[in-house]
């Protein structure tokens, strides 16, 4: 467990999250205009979103399905009966002065969600509720110089807001959560958890409390982190900030905080003695949303593999580590390239590749795993000329970043460069003997003794063999012409 060491001792941070996830639909959650990123601004609104007078809203089903199918995909309790109230509060954004939200009863109530650390352990978080809501509009301030614009494109999206019990205990475990939820909300396909576009945003929570302590201290709440290292980043801060003014002698209070990506630093915004009052009251627009139990189980039976099974069959089938698992699995297309990748080959070695040579060159290139430019029957190619033995460990590399870089397939680099690698016994043999005598005085200090210049050997004989003598094989005949072997 990772504490906050201050002036008096240590201390334990408590944090809960807010997840607001859009959800993935056509239409928006009460109308049919498009929910399509992107659009010329006020070019998606229907008369509900802009709250004409005397518009109904209707609610949109297919809303209601995704935020089943999440609650189910969060083994949560899936409420039979839901409510959708108005939350009122006066924004330049927000035409009907009320945003509709569900407050008393959510559509989803208790569920867990399993976090992945990085030394391989996972904790389980509690959901407190899932309640389905309306997204406001935009205020674009930028765009002139003594005006506001509102861009109402936004306004009456569906948005799921995931709440967490307060069961985080460090910024590595709230960064896991937010990347599992991602996990989870894409392999379902109900929210692209896409943060710069802003499908997913993500309110902080956080209080410190000594260690040991069992009761929660007064927490702040940082209003709409934008990204993962920002929410790592808040409450870090935060924690620090925290800390110092109770070492102080001070009290924390209550209060909404912004995060400030530029300085590095969260700063008041409003105070809880300034907190709205909402006045929820049951939309009288919307009857009381009832929900057919055999449809919810038609949602169940139509889920995919969720994260957390595909990670299990991933250690017991293909004997990876908790860990690399984990990582495969974060995504659904990486899981299923690694799949295709592994059928019928060493799935280790496997995992390497894809999680090392590959991500690490697709981080390079700024694109995921869907545009790489080598696809899964290519590095499955690669991976085949190593085990035949046409390319050594050190060989294929060289090969893989000409891939990358061409696009070719590795059969046909090989061909094309001459890459294969070099096991003709006479040829080493005679490279071995022109390395040895050239070497004559190394050679002679090796035989008195100086055993590590054998490295240096084998670097003469790989150089001049440009790279492609098969290692073992120099290993074996150079002992032998050393008189060694
Ligand atoms: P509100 O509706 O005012 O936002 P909630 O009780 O719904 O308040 O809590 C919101 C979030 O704050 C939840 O994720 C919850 O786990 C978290 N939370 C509540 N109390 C604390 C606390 N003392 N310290 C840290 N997080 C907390
Ligand atoms: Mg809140």
């Amino acid at each position: 467990m990772s504490y906050v060491q201050g002036r008096t001792g240590e201390w334990e941070r408590v944090i809960g999250l807010e997840v607001h996830a859009q959800v993935t639909a056509q239409s928006k959650l009460f109308s049919g205009a498009s929910t399509v990123f992107g659009a010329a601004p006020n070019t998606q609104v229907s008369s509900v979103d802009a709250a004409f007078p005397g518009m109904l809203p209707v609610l949109n089903r297919f809303c209601v399905e995704q935020a089943v199918r999440t609650g189910l995909g969060l083994q949560a309790q899936i409420n039979l009966t839901s409510v959708f109230e108005r939350k009122n509060y006066f924004y330049p954004d927000l035409p009907q002065g009320y945003q509709i939200s569900q407050f008393q009863h959510p559509i989803v109530g208790k569920g867990e969600l399993a976090i992945d650390l990085a030394d391989g352990t996972s904790r389980t978080i509690g959901i407190t509720r899932l309640h389905l809501e309306q997204d406001a509009g935009k205020s674009l301030h930028d765009q002139g110089d003594h005006a506001t614009f509102v861009d109402l494109n936004r306004s009456g999206i569906a948005l799921m807001e995931i709440v967490s019990e307060p069961d985080l205990r460090s910024a590595e475990e709230a960064a896991a959560y937010v990347k599992k939820l991602r996990a989870i909300l894409r392999c379902l396909g109900t929210c692209d958890g896409n943060m710069e576009e802003g499908s997913l945003r993500c309110d902080v929570n956080l209080s410190m409390r000594r260690v040991g302590v069992t009761t929660l201290g007064t927490r702040c709440e940082i209003k709409n982190v934008n990204s993962i290292r920002f929410v790592a980043q808040a409450i870090e801060y935060e924690a620090a900030r925290q800390v110092e003014v109770l070492e102080n002698g001070g009290t924390i209070v209550q209060e909404t905080r912004l995060w400030d990506s530029a300085k590095g630093e969260t700063r008041s915004m409003r105070s809880k003695e300034e907190a709205h009052d909402y006045r929820y009251f049951p939309d009288p627009d919307l009857l009381p949303l009832t929900l057919d139990p055999a449809w919810v189980e038609t949602i169940r039976q139509s889920l995919p593999e969720l994260p957390d099974a595909k990670k299990a069959r991933f250690v017991s089938t293909y004997g990876l580590t908790p860990y690399d698992a984990s990582v495969l699995v974060a995504e659904t297309a990486t899981a299923a390239f690694f799949e295709e990748v592994a059928k019928g080959r060493e799935a280790r070695l496997v995992t390497t590749w894809v999680t090392v040579e590959l991500f690490g060159a697709l981080n390079r290139l700024g694109v995921g795993i869907e545009d790489s430019p080598i696809s899964a029957h290519a590095l499955g190619e690669l991976l085949d000329l190593m085990a035949d033995g046409t390319l050594s460990g050190r060989l294929a590399k060289d090969v893989f970043a000409v891939m990358l870089e061409t696009g070719q397939a590795p059969g046909r680099i090989v061909e094309e460069r001459g890459l294969r690698q070099v096991t003709d016994t006479g040829e080493l043999e005679k490279a071995i003997a022109d390395v040895l005598v050239a070497s004559a005085d190394k050679v002679a200090e090796y035989k008195a003794g100086k055993d590590k210049l054998f490295g240096f050997f084998v670097g003469q004989v790989m150089k001049s063999t440009g790279g492609k003598a098969n290692p073992d094989l120099v290993n074996k005949l150079l002992k032998k012409g050393l008189g060694v072997g």
